[in-house]
């Protein structure tokens, strides 16, 4: 069998294909159409994704490492050490999106996952690769991610579970936090559309009834999604492709960053796609480079 292993700074995802579900696939490859099991784990409870290991996965199981705290859990699981391998962590993220792109896209019988396109990998914090068959190159980074979600929402409202975050932000209104163009042009109409936000939490005077946690993470997670897609899209351009791709567990269960990174991304003339599977890109990826 084959297992990946993606332990990165908030979240240990794992991918595991045991032999038995290896030769079900039949087809193309022995690995490409068979589906792994997929589990995570908080990376500051790195002990229960070791247990998970140690419960699950066999011995001469083939493990590939990647991530952050890779070398970290490497260490702690040193029955496997026989068979453990390092995998380059964006190797290992763009190889999964290819693979979970390609399966989806068959899955829905759409056409094979586009040509060229732009990876935009938004963990904890945020990479940008370009894609193009075997052409993988990384871009470059910025520091906005899921981590600023959990970390700026605790920050402005003591409200730091992701859970909760992510279920409180459609309740809110950003417009008791953020400044829009219609706030800053009323009462003449504005020349863009007045939703759009001018300036992030630049709102001057709070709303009679003050900002409430929900309005903070709405405000937060909008403030993300704008600049994630505004970069995505300007590297897109820049990279001659119209295709962005958007991974990371910053979207698992977060229903208005899918939505505002969707809307963002269409209102600025390129296409998004947010794979399900995409928070498992470095995990999937590892398990078929090991
Ligand atoms: P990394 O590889 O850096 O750990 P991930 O792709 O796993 O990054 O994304 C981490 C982000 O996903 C967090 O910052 C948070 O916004 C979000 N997230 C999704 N599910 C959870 C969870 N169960 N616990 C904490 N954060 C979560």
């Amino acid at each position: 069998g084959y297992a990946g292993i993606d332990a990165g700074g908030t979240l240990v995802k794992i991918a595991y294909l045991s032999d038995g579900s290896a030769a079900d696939s039949g087809g193309e490859g022995l690995l490409s159409a068979s589906l792994p099991i997929l589990v995570k784990f908080p990376t500051e409870r790195i002990e229960a994704a070791v247990e998970w290991v140690r419960r699950q996965v066999p011995r001469d199981t083939v493990v590939g490492f990647t991530g952050g705290q890779a070398q970290r859990l490497r260490a702690l699981l040193p029955e496997y050490e026989a068979s453990a391998v390092d995998v380059p962590e964006f190797e290992a993220t763009a190889e999964g999106a290819v693979r979970i792109l390609k399966a989806e896209a068959e899955k829905e019988e759409a056409a094979a996952a586009s040509g060229r396109f732009v990876l935009v990998n938004v963990g904890t914090g945020t990479s940008l690769h370009v894609i193009e068959g075997g052409e993988r190159l990384r871009l470059g980074g910025i520091g906005l991610g899921g981590g600023t979600i959990v970390g700026l929402t605790g920050l402005l409202c003591g409200v730091r579970d992701y859970a909760e975050i992510a279920r409180l932000a459609p309740l809110g209104s950003r417009e008791a936090v953020d400044l829009t163009v219609g706030q800053i042009y009323a009462p003449a109409i504005p020349p863009i559309a007045g939703d759009l936000t001018a300036a992030n939490f630049a709102r001057p005077v709070p709303p009679a009834t003050g900002a409430e946690p929900q309005d903070y993470a709405a405000a937060v997670i909008g403030m993300v999604a704008e600049i994630v897609v505004t970069v995505g899209v300007q590297a897109a351009g820049l990279q001659k492709t119209n295709q962005v791709v958007y991974i990371g567990s910053s979207y698992q269960d977060n229903a208005l960053l899918r939505e505002l990174t969707l809307r963002f991304t269409e209102m600025l003339g390129a296409t998004a796609k947010i794979p399900k599977q995409g928070p498992y890109s470095g995990a999937i990826g590892a398990l078929h480079l090991a």
